[in-house]
């Protein structure tokens, strides 16, 4: 006996031995497939015109409706012989005798057309149909015990997988492969919470049509829904039950249909990170559950951890008072770009900026003003640069800007702009608004120039000479 409606070699041969034994003209076994729906698992005799195939799915019980109503085996005996409304046949049916009896989640129909059923019959009846639904139970937790088995392995394989990754993207790419497979799902999504706390992004996916990268809103779709509630949605299981409902709620989501089985699943708690999204595949409440859950729990344990060691990583890279690059960080990323500026033969341009007579900001005002005072010019530098630009602290009050693909002009027009922000910058303390100002030297890496520390120099020089002209301006070298 197979699973899942299909009634298999051993169950079609005993309703195929119930029915001769019987000299029925029609034996049908039916299971319930939803609230008032009834699917054919097998029949066993003549289909008469009107019949349903097996795997059809009826409401219409006929005259069996009885028996489901009373919970128990019912015997009609039309005497003489008249047309009775047999499951699933919107035509009558002249018979003699018919049987319907209930069995755990289904329905047993017995019918001859010649002869009554006696009440020796209806024992008989009922024992087999007693003993179908006995060896189907067997059969189910046969498989059930299988699939549990296997969705074990799968689940200690995906852990496995997951183990192994280096960073969030392998990661997450890793949970929603493990997860299909576990499923069986042929559409699996990994969400994060970001950029902002309002905001979800798709970071991996499989099956769905290009949806890696979207942004939703996390106020309208069940991915929302399952981060604030902490738990698996919908309840159901499948989509039927939030048919109005979105799954990402943004302007792109996911191509669904109502009945299609879905389950949104939170990936960590009690805080969750993100959320996974699987579809079109076999979700049971239980063991292959327990085994998602599991899969989503590592993914969050290391997805923290890789987010924890880039922000040490990162922090390593940046001066704690500006945020900027530290200088060994800027001087690494400074020699990566000239190398790569010489071999491709592209402009490359470097500002040295100073803070003017800043020693006696410090001594009239005191360190922590010079403190601010310096987070201020930070700021505007930080401000007039494009993302590609590279800024960071190269030393006390002096800063260091790389701009790649940036001429001489191009440069000089960005320090100039960086010399007549902070001049516009007034930092406001009790004894009146405080104004600092910067010398800017700007350079450009020249034909035969191959190390950084070249760039550097001449930058310097162009601050010294920028220093010697009277400060607050912008000197090239060129
Ligand atoms: P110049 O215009 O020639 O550059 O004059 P200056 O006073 O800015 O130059 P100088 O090199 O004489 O002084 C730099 C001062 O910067 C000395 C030091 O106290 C101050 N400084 C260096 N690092 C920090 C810092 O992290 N915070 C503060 N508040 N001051 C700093
Ligand atoms: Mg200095
Ligand atoms: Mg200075």
């Amino acid at each position: 006996m197979g699973e899942d409606g299909d009634p298999g070699g051993t169950g079609r041969s005993l309703l195929a031995a119930i029915r001769k034994a019987l000299g029925l003209s029609t034996l049908t076994w039916w299971e319930e497939a939803g609230v008032g729906r009834w699917r054919l698992v097998a029949r066993e005799g003549e289909a008469r015109p009107g019949d349903p195939a097996e795997g059809e799915v009826t409401e219409d019980l006929g005259v069996a409706a009885a028996a489901m109503t009373q919970k128990r085996a019912l015997r009609l005996d039309p005497n003489p012989p008249r047309a009775l409304r047999v499951p699933g046949n919107p035509r009558a049916v002249p018979l003699a005798g018919a049987a319907a009896i209930p069995i755990e989640g289904g329905l047993f129909w017995a019918d001859r057309r010649e002869a009554s059923l006696s009440d020796r019959d209806l024992e008989a009846l009922v024992d087999g149909a007693l003993g179908l639904a006995g060896l189907r139970g067997l059969t189910r937790d046969l498989a059930e015990s299988r699939r549990v088995a296997e969705g074990l392995g799968q689940t200690v394989e995906g852990a496995r997988a997951l183990l192994a990754a280096h960073s969030e993207e392998t990661c997450l790419r890793l949970l929603a492969e493990a997860a299909a497979r576990l499923t069986g799902a042929s559409l699996a999504l990994v969400c994060t919470v970001g950029p902002s706390d309002e905001e979800g992004i798709v970071r991996a996916q499989i099956g769905a049509e290009a949806l890696s990268g979207v942004r939703f809103p996390l106020d309208r779709g069940l991915v929302g829904v399952a981060l604030r509630s902490g738990t698996v949605v919908p309840t159901s299981l499948t989509r039927s039950g939030s048919r109005d409902r979105e799954v990402l709620g943004g302007d792109r989501d996911l191509d669904l249909d109502p009945g299609d089985a879905l389950m949104v699943m939170p990936i960590g708690s009690p805080e969750s990170l993100g959320a996974l999204v699987l579809a079109r595949g076999v979700f049971r409440w239980g063991a292959s559950m327990h085994g998602i859950r599991t899969l989503c729990d590592v993914a969050a344990l290391l997805v923290r951890q890789f987010r924890l060691r880039d922000q040490v990583a990162l922090d390593a890279l940046r001066d704690g008072l500006t945020g900027l690059y530290n200088r060994k960080a800027l001087m690494s990323l400074l020699s990566e770009w000239t190398a790569f500026a010489v071999r491709h033969r592209v402009p490359l341009a470097l500002l040295m900026i100073d803070a003017d007579h800043f020693k006696a900001v410090n001594d009239r005002h005191g360190h922590p003003v010079g403190d601010r005072v310096l987070r201020m010019i930070a700021d505007t530098v930080r401000a007039t640069l494009r993302e590609s630009d590279l800024a960071g602290r190269y030393g006390g009050e002096e800063f260091a800007v790389v701009l790649p693909h940036t001429d001489l002009e191009g440069a000089r027009q960005v320090a100039e702009r960086i010399r007549r922000g902070c001049e516009g910058v007034h930092l406001p303390l009790p004894t009146g608004p405080l104004a600092v100002t910067v010398s800017i030297g700007v350079t450009t890496l020249k034909p035969g120039m191959r190390r950084p520390e070249d760039l550097v120099g001449q930058a310097d020089e162009a601050l010294y000479r920028a220093k010697a002209e009277g400060r607050n301006r912008v000197v090239c070298r060129r």
